[in-house]
């Protein structure tokens, strides 16, 4: 709620005050509650809150009561944890796992790059993930330990763990929590384990309250890191210790998952993250369009959401072409300026590959008929194009794992699971393989 008011205010602040003002001024700020007709905003010095209630706080509130469709005020207080040096600012935020597992801590968060609770747009694909990410902030290795969230790409996952981690070193300090990806747990357990550093390599995670592990799927067939993270996890867990993970996939449907590791994660809260709603759509395409500084129309907005909103990150990405078009071409961002910017890429969308097509693609590389793809030989000549034929279906579509059986010669479940496994492994030994699969891909996506 006090997002989306924010949002709202600060849309009309920025048609009414200077940019520059507002850049400086109003964007740093964050909205922290909306209660009783009253705004928080979180400044991140003495200075900057008393210049905004100097300079902006008549516009703001004016604004806050045209959203609020009655009056209301603003309160402006410092909180220095939104200070940030300069020369930190706008650094890539997928560089923020790799910064933390250097030093085995959360690196000060940055505005730009912040991923934050307050930033976060909640919707009913995704409130329990949500609750459950601020519990474990609240009560760390009480409630939902672990924490496991899963889910499609650009669902806000990595958001919502880089918000945990952000939140939990405010309260505890950096020293509480590590915060890294299973890639970076593995490349560093791999180095240790090269310079006989073991121990050092546990110690990191000892003493630690929370620890916070992104795209955990990672780990699949990998046996001694799975070994170790187990054995960290147990540690952690038997401490009372909060983990919180998340990967693309429930538990049971990770390939190449120790079964004692995949109970462990079940064993806690599992929390999906699902695509979002028309209602959520909307929301992110204004917050995010927000953040950017974008004006865009209701019909903008409207077509956005329904059509180049199916997750967050298709999202910025069309905000970003969207941005660059109408600026080039030196236009406001009308529908139909949409409609040319994203032409392009229309074609593209709409050759997404469906199931048959892929089944179809891979009989003919393979020189196969479709009967005998999906027949129930296990010849190798025709299960390994069969299993990848899951894998590409896996990757280029939404479908569900079942369907993706289904079409396969009415296979089950677990069966595409281990397809799934098999071929990530093979790639790794099968050179000719690989040069298969990007032909394929190739193919299907034009
Ligand atoms: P995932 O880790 O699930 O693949 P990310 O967390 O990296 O997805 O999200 C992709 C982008 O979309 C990020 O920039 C993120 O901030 C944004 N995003 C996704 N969901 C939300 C949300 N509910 N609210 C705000 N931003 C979101
Ligand atoms: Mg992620």
């Amino acid at each position: 709620m006090v997002d989306t008011v924010w949002v709202e205010v600060q849309q009309r602040l920025r048609a009414c005050l200077l940019a520059k003002d507002f850049e400086a001024w109003i964007t740093p700020l964050r909205a922290t509650r909306w209660i009783d007709r009253e705004l928080v905003l979180e400044a991140s010095s003495g200075f900057a809150a008393e210049w905004v209630r100097e300079h902006h706080r008549e516009a703001i509130e004016q604004a806050l009561g045209e959203v609020a469709g009655a009056p209301a005020c603003v309160r402006v207080v410092v909180n220095r944890a939104l200070e940030v040096p300069r020369a930190e600012r706008r650094p890539p935020r997928r560089a923020t796992a790799e910064t933390t597992a250097a030093t085995g801590a959360v690196s000060r968060p940055t505005p730009a790059a912040r991923c934050t609770f307050a930033n976060f747009v909640v919707g009913d694909s995704n409130r329990v993930a949500y609750g459950a990410a601020c519990a474990v902030v609240e009560h760390p290795g009480t409630r939902f330990n672990p924490l496991f969230v899963y889910g499609g790409v650009g669902l806000g996952k990595t958001h919502l763990l880089s918000a945990i981690a952000e939140a939990s070193t405010a309260r505890r300090g950096a020293g509480a929590v590590a915060y890294l990806s299973a890639e970076n747990f593995v490349n560093e357990m791999i180095a240790a384990l090269r310079r006989r550093q073991m121990e050092r390599f546990r110690q990191r995670f000892r003493g630690i309250g929370t620890l916070i592990v992104d795209d955990i799927q990672f780990l699949g067939d990998k046996q001694r890191s799975q070994e170790e993270f187990t054995h960290t996890f147990n540690a952690l867990h038997d401490g009372r210790k909060q983990i919180v993970v998340a990967s693309d996939r429930a538990p049971h449907d990770l390939p190449g998952i120790d079964d004692t590791l995949r109970s462990r994660f079940a064993a806690g809260l599992l929390a999906d993250v699902k695509a979002p709603d028309p209602v959520l759509r909307r929301a992110l395409v204004a917050r995010k369009a927000a953040e950017k500084g974008l004006e865009l129309p209701d019909d903008v907005v409207e077509h956005v959401a329904s059509d180049w909103c199916a997750n967050g990150r298709e999202l910025e990405g069309v905000l970003l072409r969207l941005e660059a078009y109408a600026m080039l071409a030196e236009r406001a961002i009308t529908l139909d300026l949409v409609h040319e910017a994203l032409a392009p890429y229309v074609k593209v969308r709409a050759e997404r590959p469906t199931l048959a097509r892929i089944v179809a693609e891979v009989c003919r590389q393979f020189e196969l008929t479709q009967a005998e793809l999906t027949s129930s030989s296990r010849a190798a000549r025709v299960s390994v194009p069969r299993q990848l034929a899951m894998y590409l279906c896996r990757e280029h579509t939404d479908e569900p794992l079942n369907a993706i059986g289904a079409e396969l010669g009415g296979r089950d479940h677990s069966t595409v699971v281990h397809a799934l496994g098999a071929i990530e492994q093979r790639l790794q030994r099968d050179a000719a393989l690989r040069d298969t699969v990007t032909r394929l891909r190739q193919r299907l996506v034009g």
